[in-house]
């Protein structure tokens, strides 16, 4: 049942559904019971037809500098658990970085998440939630939540309905009203679904999941690049450029000895050079068992200065929260536990 469903049922008028939004994400309420704009009747009712928390926080953790939080959640409808982080930058951004799914189908051979498998889909509303549960925490402080990035553990793009929906959530102004250009869907770039963001007209900002400068490597790293080429993902992402007129990321984990050589970052040039893009270089986070290794400081220095003679934007991401395994790739809730 659906909000407006449950108003509809009880009679109510539609202005319940302006308080209800109003209190769950803008005054952000912590239980039904201090929903008291509703009648105590009428607040029974809901509370008896929605669960106030679809997770439940199992472990919080905070790095060493209180820079980034970490929360372990379960599910209250099955227990799997999944992870959220949020990183508190210095110039005021509080970014919490989602997860969509339990596990991930995609299984690139560089990412903790990918060797859990596929295990299942977040709802919108699980989604939604892991912003909420920080931004009632925030609100304390008198401060919000001001990005928010799909950099969790699971491949948006193959959960795209749940997460549209969770991003309606976000960004509708009698919700939490944030802008879309906010909102950040990284994506490990399936075509398809790409099409269907470009035909929706879809509002927020891409990451795109490069790691590779050629067909043959990407492939080896990525074994979704079989089924979705890069040339595919090129045309797409140059169809995207030229419609929404905002800068797309690529995102680039430099593996030791694998695609952190000159000749790689030559051959990226060649592929994003002229493009309205910015490439994020990632340090890769080591995972526990697996065998490959961060590039060395000067061999990502040389990369970058590859980029920086040609003239492609970029950084070198400065993780955070290493020391509570907050990183990009370092969530995952089994196996590698
Ligand atoms: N599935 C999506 C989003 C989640 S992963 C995607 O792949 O884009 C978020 C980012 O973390 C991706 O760019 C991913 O490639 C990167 N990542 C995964 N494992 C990593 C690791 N061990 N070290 C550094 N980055 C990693
Ligand atoms: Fe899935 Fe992204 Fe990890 Fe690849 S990097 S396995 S797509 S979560």
């Amino acid at each position: 049942m659906t909000f407006e469903e449950f108003l509809k049922k009880n009679n109510q008028p539609s202005f319940r559904l302006k308080q209800l939004n109003l209190a769950l994400y803008k005054q952000y309420i912590e239980d039904w019971s201090e929903f008291t704009t509703w009648s105590k009747e009428l607040r029974e009712k809901i509370a008896q037809e929605f669960d106030f928390n679809t997770l439940k926080v199992i472990n919080h953790q905070k790095s060493k500098k209180g820079d980034t939080e970490k929360v372990l959640f379960s599910r209250t409808k099955n227990k799997q658990l999944l992870e959220t982080v949020i990183m508190k930058h210095k110039d005021g951004r509080n970014t919490v970085c989602v997860s969509c799914m339990v596990g991930c189908p995609v299984g690139c051979t560089f990412c903790a998440t990918g060797t859990m498998g596929f295990i299942s889909n977040l709802t919108s509303e699980e989604i939604a939630e892991q912003v909420l549960f920080f931004a009632r925490k925030l609100k304390k402080e008198d401060k919000k939540v001001s990005n928010i990035v799909f950099m969790g553990m699971g491949e948006p793009l193959l959960n795209l309905d749940n997460v549209l929906e969770s991003i309606e959530i976000f960004t509708n102004p009698e919700k939490m009203a944030m802008s879309p250009s906010r909102i950040t869907i990284s994506t490990s770039g399936i075509v398809k679904p790409l099409e269907k963001l470009l035909e929706n007209d879809f509002k927020g900002r891409l990451a795109i999941s490069l790691h590779a400068p050629t067909q043959e490597l990407r492939e080896s790293i990525m074994p979704i690049a079989k089924n979705n080429s890069l040339s595919e993902l090129m045309t797409v992402v140059d169809k995207i450029i030229d419609n929404n007129n905002k800068r797309i990321s690529f995102e680039y984990v430099l593996l030791k000895n694998i695609n952190d050589k000159q000749r790689h970052a030559e051959k990226l040039v060649k592929l994003v050079k002229g493009k309205l893009i910015h490439l994020n270089l990632i340090p890769y986070n080591p995972v526990p068992g697996f065998t490959l290794q961060t590039s060395d400081r000067n061999q990502i220095d040389r990369f970058s200065a590859v980029l920086s003679r040609a003239r492609v934007p970029h950084t070198v991401r400065v993780s955070m929260g290493k020391d509570i395994d907050a990183a990009c790739g370092q969530l995952a809730t089994k196996k590698t536990k």
